[in-house]
């Protein structure tokens, strides 16, 4: 069959495909624990059903403009305000379906062939297929510190006359670094002088622990919207726990929006207005959900911690936010797809390998779960890697033996 050589060489998600291999398990009956994917497990908050289930129940349920309900973007507008501190206009909102398709829209419309775009190493899986779906060359720059935070010179060095735009996610998945406020002005700096996107993907910006606080990059701008190269992306997924309502967004300059909304009409033409609405009931509902889901998911990091202090040969760099953790694990296996099938088979973990998001020798754990599956899955994690660990564990009610050493 002939088909196209630039989709057929886009990679599956390793996170969906490994999701899949762990519900299959969970049908056969396998006590597997999750600790792939990136989900909180809190209800829709009510103030979200409620709106979208009005309009459901209006019977007005038709195709809306483009670029999102105008109320929605009042909604998003206001949000803006509130956490950014930036006024924008409905013209500079363009609502999608997730912060996928927003940071998709973006890439499609600002790139010409073989533009390059510098990520960040660990970076998010899609962001490199998408550049290049978008025939676009990613520019990778990986900490040389081991570190998950880059030295700006090291970005510096990595521009070329090439160079459309950078991405910058922070607090990051799928390390969990937030970085400081120095780095994040001199790449905006950078961006203005040169005349370069920096595309913010915000979407954990409010799961941040302790102390650390992901300063917004307009903080370093005194340009306003129109003629600042800031794009910034947020969305619903992560802050409300409402990962399958699919809607993001995008706050750009509005000769960028409008081309981001001439995509979107030729493609979407929109987003359900069922899922609109109920972005909407959650942005203008009560904001203590939030920080509710903050306080469980800071607990979860907190059992990490916990596990990880006693797990001789790993180590872990804090995560500061969002819920993932990236362990080193070379003192067992510098192979991290090896190490996650063994996880897997052996003690039915679902993790995700490094080597996914640019860094090798480190497993992903999501801990947006429950707390039992994190200090459970925590616990087989040790016993499976760990040469120390007993000889034999009860997964559920079945025995495990180790029969590797
Ligand atoms: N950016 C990052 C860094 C993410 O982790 C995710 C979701 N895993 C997204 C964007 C996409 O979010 P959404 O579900 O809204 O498409």
């Amino acid at each position: 069959m002939k088909l196209s050589k630039l989709a057929s060489e886009i990679a599956e998600s390793p996170t969906f495909a490994l999701n899949e291999e762990a519900r299959l398990l969970r049908e056969r009956g396998e006590a597997v624990i999750n600790l792939g994917i990136g989900e909180p497990r809190n209800k829709t908050p009510i103030s979200a059903i409620l709106a979208s289930a009005a309009r459901l129940t209006s019977g007005e349920v038709k195709y809306t403009p483009p670029d999102g309900l105008p109320s929605l973007k009042k909604a998003v507008i206001r949000y803006t305000e509130e956490n950014y501190d930036r006024l924008v206009a409905p013209e500079n909102v363009s609502i999608t379906n997730g912060a996928k398709q927003s940071l998709f829209n973006i890439l499609y419309s600002i790139l010409n062939p073989q533009d390059e775009v510098i990520v960040i190493a660990p970076y998010w899986v899609s962001y490199n297929e998408m550049i290049k779906m978008c025939l676009g060359i990613p520019v990778i720059v990986t900490p040389e510190d081991g570190t998950f935070t880059p030295r700006f010179e090291e970005i510096e060095r990595a521009m070329t006359s090439s160079t459309r735009a950078i991405i910058v996610n922070s607090p990051n998945n799928p390390s969990g670094a937030i970085y400081p406020p120095e780095l994040i002005e001199k790449i905006v700096t950078m961006c203005e002088a040169k005349g370069i996107f920096m595309i913010c993907d915000d979407i954990y910006h409010k799961l941040t622990f302790d102390r650390n606080v992901a300063v917004p990059a307009y903080r370093f701008s005194n340009k306003d919207i129109e003629n600042s190269h800031i794009i910034v992306v947020n969305g619903v997924a992560k802050l409300y726990g409402m990962t399958g309502f699919r809607i993001g967004w995008v706050i750009a300059p509005r000769q960028l929006a409008r081309v981001m909304s001439n995509v979107l009409a030729q493609t979407t033409s929109c987003v359900s207005p069922i899922a609109q609405a109920a972005a909407e009931g959650a942005l203008n509902g009560l904001q203590s959900m939030v920080e509710a889901l903050r306080l469980q998911i800071q607990n979860n990091r907190d059992v990490v911690l916990q596990e990880m202090r006693m797990f001789n040969g790993a180590r872990l760099i804090e995560p500061a936010g969002t819920f993932y953790a990236l362990p080193d694990i070379r003192a067992f296996n510098n192979n991290s797809v090896e190490a996650s099938r063994f996880l897997l088979k052996k003690a039915m973990v679902v993790t995700v390998p490094g080597k996914e998001f640019g860094m090798e020798g480190h497993i992903r754990i999501s801990f947006a779960g429950s707390v039992k599956d994190v200090t459970e899955g925590m616990a087989r994690i040790k016993w499976a890697l760990d040469p120390t660990s007993p000889n034999e564990i009860y997964l559920g009610d079945k025995k495990m033996i180790r029969d590797w050493m």
